[in-house]
């Protein structure tokens, strides 16, 4: 196995990882802000996440992953007061939506989902800490850090802080780095806007105290990995390191992980542009999970990833080879014993994939070393050259890939039906269709070839293709 590198944002190094536990990874992922549905680039981040917590585990470590979902910010506060409804009744119908989706795509959940309104006492207590240590003063019920206090603001996204004036304040959540200013950790409420009430008075929290409060609170003052997309680590992940690293003196995060973005043909994603896109809008065209899951961790996090849907016909096109390839080896029928090199070929992929997750989860490097031994086990295949003996270790081969990445196993249209797309009825099961096949083989050896015919037919209008092969074997898959 190859040792581990990760490209630390921190110091703009991809650095061997190391957890501070040997056998633990303590890691935060800031979860979506649930005022809207979310869109497929912020599943690309979630999908790099999963990507990621997926090759830790099959590298053995124990994942101790917390994720929140942002359910009180600036966007939330004022949809909810538009809509006069409580923060609970607005955000409930997107973070079900979250869930749903995250399920379609294969997102492993957490090992800790949290919401950031059950944590507002947790958030006051870190801002009562910092207002201790005086990183913190008050103007009219809102509270504010103080950055020209903490020396190391700006170590993350490298910002020049030499035009900012002292004092300078900035209400908002999201802003830009020209904007860097004194922050806000409390609000105070605006007419009509909710609050709560608390020993440092009535207000809400801004969107960076949650996070530091909320990750500390359960993964200790120091994290292994912290991860988000891009545009997270200015102001949000540098306002979180000022909070948390002066109120515990201690580092907050080891290994920062930012996502690069998605585009869609090029251009930024947005609604105005008419490019947005939710996974809703592209199931409801047609497309499968596995192939928007395939694609958006097929290019490596730190590239940009541009959206089209040429690149999704090749994301099907890639998973249905896989798919083929999945069946061909369970399905065929090969001679006994093993190919001379095979088992060689099998262990230098195997270990090409490793090599590729493990630099830096390059998903490009490892599935080309799948994708080539696939090529090269189906050539041997239509040449008669593959063997039985050889099939266990390309399955075990497979079974480690797909543990990452997650598509090999067809359940794309119980998944769609799930959230409503597709088919109302169930196609039939494996033992159903190889039952029908077995029947269809039994017909054709007595020459009862209308039979036949009608089993094939029958399993087509179900959705199941058979392919008659060369070797004599029958593979099915589904449509
Ligand atoms: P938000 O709900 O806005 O807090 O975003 C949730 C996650 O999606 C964050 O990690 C963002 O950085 C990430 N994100 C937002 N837009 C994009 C995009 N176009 N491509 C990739 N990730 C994104
Ligand atoms: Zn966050």
């Amino acid at each position: 196995m190859h040792e581990i590198q990760l490209h630390n944002t921190l110091s703009g190094k991809t650095e061997p990882f190391v957890p501070q536990k040997p056998a633990e990874v303590r890691m935060y992922t800031c979860g979506p802000t649930v005022y809207d549905y979310a869109h497929i680039g912020n599943y690309r981040t979630f999908i790099f996440q999963d990507i990621l917590r997926r090759f830790l585990k099959l590298r053995g470590f124990r994942l101790n992953h917390v994720m929140n979902l942002t359910d009180v910010d600036d966007r939330i506060i004022a949809n909810s007061a538009a809509k006069g409804l409580s923060i609970r009744d607005y955000t409930e119908k997107y973070v079900q939506a979250f869930f749903d989706d995250c399920k379609t795509l294969n997102i492993e959940a957490p090992e800790c989902w949290i919401r950031a309104t059950d944590h507002i006492g947790d958030m006051v207590a870190l801002i009562e800490r910092l207002r201790e240590k005086t990183f913190t003063y008050d103007s009219e019920g809102s509270i504010y850090y103080r950055i020209a206090k903490f020396p190391n603001y700006g170590k993350l996204s490298k910002i020049d802080l030499s035009g900012i004036q002292a004092g300078a304040r900035v209400d908002v959540d999201r802003y830009e780095k020209e904007s860097a200013r004194d922050f806000a950790l409390w609000k105070s409420p605006k007419p009509g806007e909710h609050f709560w009430e608390t020993p440092i008075g009535k207000g809400r929290p801004g969107w960076h105290i949650e996070c530091s409060a909320m990750a500390m609170k359960y993964l200790g003052e120091t994290l292994d990995i912290h991860t988000g997309g891009i545009d997270l680590a200015f102001p949000h992940h540098e306002n979180e390191i000022a909070q948390s690293e002066a109120a515990t003196g201690k580092p907050f995060v080891r290994y920062w992980l930012h996502a690069e973005h998605l585009l869609v043909e090029g251009e930024k994603m947005s609604k105005s542009l008419g490019n947005f896109y939710t996974l809703r809008n592209l199931f409801a065209k047609g497309h499968k999970p596995s192939t928007l899951r395939f694609l958006l961790a097929s290019v490596p996090y730190r590239k940009q990833l541009n959206f089209t849907f040429d690149g999704l016909q090749q994301a099907a096109s890639s998973v249905e080879r896989l798919r083929n390839f999945t069946a061909r080896l369970q399905q065929g029928k090969f001679s006994a014993g093993k190919q001379k090199g095979m088992a060689a070929r099998i262990d230098q992929a195997a270990d090409e994939f490793d090599a590729g997750l493990s630099d830096d989860l390059n998903t490009a490097r490892a599935l080309a070393a799948v994708f080539d031994l696939v090529r090269d086990a189906n050539i041997a295949m239509d040449k008669g050259e593959f063997r039985q003996g050889d099939v266990a270790a390309v399955q075990s081969l497979l079974a480690t890939f797909d543990r990452v990445f997650a598509v090999l196993e067809d359940t794309d249209a119980e998944r769609l039906r799930v959230l409503g797309y597709g088919a109302k009825e169930a196609g039939p099961g494996d033992a159903e269709i190889e039952r029908l096949i077995a029947e269809r083989e039994a017909a054709r050896k007595r020459r009862d070839f209308a039979a036949a015919d009608r089993i094939r037919k029958e399993l087509a209008d179900r959705g199941i293709l058979i392919e008659d092969t060369r070797d004599g074997s029958v593979r099915w898959k589904r449509k």
